[in-house]
């Protein structure tokens, strides 16, 4: 799509294989994110998401398909190589904060520890710790334990843990699920400053389509495939306003998914005619004579039912 492509996923496939049974979490998804982009991943529970997260992170390995992120080819990677990129070229930031940070470490300490890893000099550690946690506001709880935070906070060093080894790409897996409304948004301003600032690339994992709202992109999962996009453009100076366009994702050979609410709308089945125009294509249900009505007759939704909100 682009040279300054960070992540690229083709044909992503991932099954989870247990004793006798197997678990397709991701079947053939197709992303692409760009360098400094910072994207909203949403769906359902189960959806894959998690597992996306695992397999860009080097956490979990794939099944088949591509997957490069800077420029490493997930599949390839020796085992060494992968210890390195997980540690310098990734951040992560999950859900639990008990998962984030060590519990008898400071914050400042927590913010050197992947620094320390790295091999990176006393001196250098805590300038770079200092100016992390002043980045996500926390310059005067340096010292502070994690039980001595609030969730919110916690998670900020979590960030700035994360940012530690200045990585291409940090990955939040539901960073907000444990907070309150107000503490969440706190939490997703900072990922958009230090996405802002240092240029650094975020995905995100969230349920909340008003946190989703903060970032450049939302892409949809459904069933292990990305099904739908969700671009927003800035409308002019700063704050003047954003506009949000959903868009179908159409896959390298051209498969693209419909919404479930026009395939129920339409009782859509199995086939559908495709008739094409110069600007346009159209789908008609399969049904005898289905071109030919008058448009109008399909344009109204069949029966408005409410109650389903999966
Ligand atoms: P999400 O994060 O969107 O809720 P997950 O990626 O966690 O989805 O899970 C996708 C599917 O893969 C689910 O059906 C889940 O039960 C299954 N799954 C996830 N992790 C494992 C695992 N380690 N072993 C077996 N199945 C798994
Ligand atoms: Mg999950």
């Amino acid at each position: 799509m682009s040279d300054a492509a960070v992540i690229v996923c083709d044909n992503l496939v991932k099954i989870y294989k247990q004793a006798d049974l197997e678990v397709i979490a991701l079947q053939g998804l197709d992303l692409v994110v760009d360098a400094g982009e910072f994207v909203a991943i949403m769906g359902a529970s189960g959806s894959g998401k998690s597992t996306l997260l695992g397999v860009l992170g080097g956490l979990v390995s794939p099944t088949a398909g591509a997957v490069s992120v800077g420029g490493n080819d997930l599949l390839q990677l020796s085992v060494r190589d992968r210890t390195r990129f997980r540690r310098s070229e990734v951040g992560f930031v999950w859900q639990q904060t008990a998962r984030n940070l060590v519990p008898y470490l400071s914050a400042r300490e927590n913010v050197e520890l992947p620094m320390r890893f790295d091999g990176r000099s006393r001196r250098d550690r805590r300038l770079t710790a200092m100016r992390l946690l002043d980045q996500v506001g926390l310059s005067g709880r340096t010292d502070h334990r994690p039980s001595q935070l609030s969730g919110g906070e916690q998670q900020r060093v979590a960030i700035a843990t994360a940012l530690a080894n200045s990585p291409r790409v940090v990955f939040a897996d539901e960073p907000t699920g444990e907070l309150d409304t107000d503490t969440a948004s706190e939490v997703v301003e900072v990922l958009r400053t230090v996405n802002r600032e240092d240029g650094v690339t975020i995905v995100v994992v969230t349920h909340d389509s008003e946190l989703a709202a903060y970032t450049d992109r939302t892409v949809l999962i459904r069933d292990g495939r990305t099904s739908t996009e969700v671009l927003r453009r800035s409308t002019g100076g700063v704050g003047v306003g954003v506009i949000a366009e959903e868009f179908a994702v159409l896959d390298r050979v051209g498969r693209l998914q419909l919404p479930t609410e026009y395939v129920d709308a339409l009782e859509l089945q199995q086939r559908v005619r495709l008739t094409l125009d110069s600007d346009r294509i159209n789908v008609w249900p399969d049904r005898p004579g289905a071109d030919e009505v008058d448009s109008e007759a399909w344009a109204q939704p069949a029966d408005p039912q409410e109650g389903d909100d999966d």
